[in-house]
């Protein structure tokens, strides 16, 4: 999960799964550090300063982080899990403490602030992708509160989970615009709490990548889903909107053509590999977790895009039953996981087309050697 934990190194694959209760939790930003690292060493100091200040924040948080334990599972609920989300938006009025004051309750009526709105909406949003699609009840599946603050810090160009509640920064205005704009990126940070609440995956390399890419793939299917698009349809891009017209770039990450989103003098070029052969090996970014993810995001969109029609549906499914099942270990590889893609296909849909797409799009990208189908656990 953090440095920590993997300075232990491994022991099994199996059953590694800790204790409930006793958590880490990550702190997860939607922009990895090596893409503010090279804007912190722009010329033009309104592009660095923003960003140097945004690194030196995120670093402090992710020592907080690695010192503190939060509860993965919340004290005893009062009331059963709802149908409905419990949702409050707060605002930090540029301050770094959380979560600021609050704005916006559920139920109550819109507020004339967009940045309100939105993450109001994105966290609904979010909320019914998991209920309507696979039944879940909020992130922990029992209905916890879903907590944002918007106008976090000066010109932050960051959005996070923190363990408890998603944080959004307005951004600089420069490169980055308002971290509440694009649905994805608020699904994928809150699909970092579900991760947290089920498989657990440690956020180091291979294991923290498949973290990523979760967030990744739910987050393009809450944007899929709140817009009605098809596999087809869809842009596939996460971050679609945040960046500002002077950045060369359409977004943050491409699951369709990872290492397209953006080729910018200021901010690099997406790192991002969509096989294995490119494989990147790197201590920098947790293990390359914001990098190689692309590698399990473009076998989703593969699978996806074979069986056609809405990508929540079956892709997604196979996708949440292996996240949530029980059987992924919390320091999987991308070949175990692919493994129990083809297992929870075959459990789901039987000897089938589903099978034979998901097997077919993790050797798409290089993963090879998958057995037909595991048997039945
Ligand atoms: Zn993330």
């Amino acid at each position: 999960m953090d440095a920590n934990a993997n300075a232990n190194g491994r022991k099994t694959r199996l059953a590694t799964r800790p204790a409930r209760g006793h958590r880490h939790t990550t702190f997860c930003t939607i922009v990895p550090p090596h893409v503010l690292d090279k804007l912190s060493h722009a010329e033009d100091t309104s592009l660095a300063d923003p960003a140097r200040r945004t690194l030196e924040h995120d670093a402090l948080q992710r020592t907080r982080r690695r010192i503190t334990t939060v509860r993965g599972v919340p004290a005893a609920r009062a009331a059963a899990p709802s149908d409905k989300p419990r949702r409050t938006i707060y605002d930090a009025q540029h301050r770094t403490s959380l979560p600021g004051r609050k704005v916006r309750g559920e139920g109550d009526q819109a507020s004339g602030d967009e940045s309100v709105n939105r993450a109001y909406d994105g966290l609904g949003a979010t909320f019914e992708l998991f209920l309507k699609a696979y039944g879940r009840r909020s992130i922990d599946d029992s209905g916890l509160p879903l907590n944002a603050s918007v106008h976090y810090s000066e010109d932050y160009n960051n959005a996070f989970w923190d363990g408890e509640q998603m944080v959004f920064g307005d951004g600089d205005g420069e490169v980055f615009l308002d971290f509440t704009i694009p649905v994805d990126v608020m699904a994928h940070e809150l699909t970092h709490g579900v991760t947290q609440y089920t498989a657990n995956l440690e956020y180091f390399g291979q294991s923290g990548a498949l973290n990523e890419s979760m967030s990744d793939v739910f987050g393009s299917l809450v944007k899929q889903h709140v817009l009605g698009q098809s596999a087809e349809e869809a842009d596939w891009l996460i971050g679609a909107g945040l960046l500002t017209d002077r950045v060369t770039g359409v977004a943050l990450r491409s699951l369709k053509a990872p290492g397209t989103a953006y080729d910018d003098d200021v901010l690099g070029k997406d790192p991002q590999p969509g096989t294995m052969d490119d494989y990147v090996h790197t201590s920098r970014d947790n293990g390359g977790v914001h990098i190689n993810s692309g590698i399990p995001n473009h076998a989703f969109y593969l699978a996806a895009t074979a069986l056609g029609g809405n990508a929540w549906e079956r892709a997604g499914q196979i996708w949440y039953d292996v996240l949530t099942g029980g059987d992924l270990a919390s320091d999987a590889e991308f070949a175990d996981f692919a493994q129990l893609t083809v297992a929870a296909a075959h459990t789901r849909y039987g000897e089938g087309e589903e099978q034979s797409a998901v097997r077919d799009a993790w050797a798409g990208v290089g993963i090879t050697d998958l057995r037909a189908h595991v048997g039945a656990r």
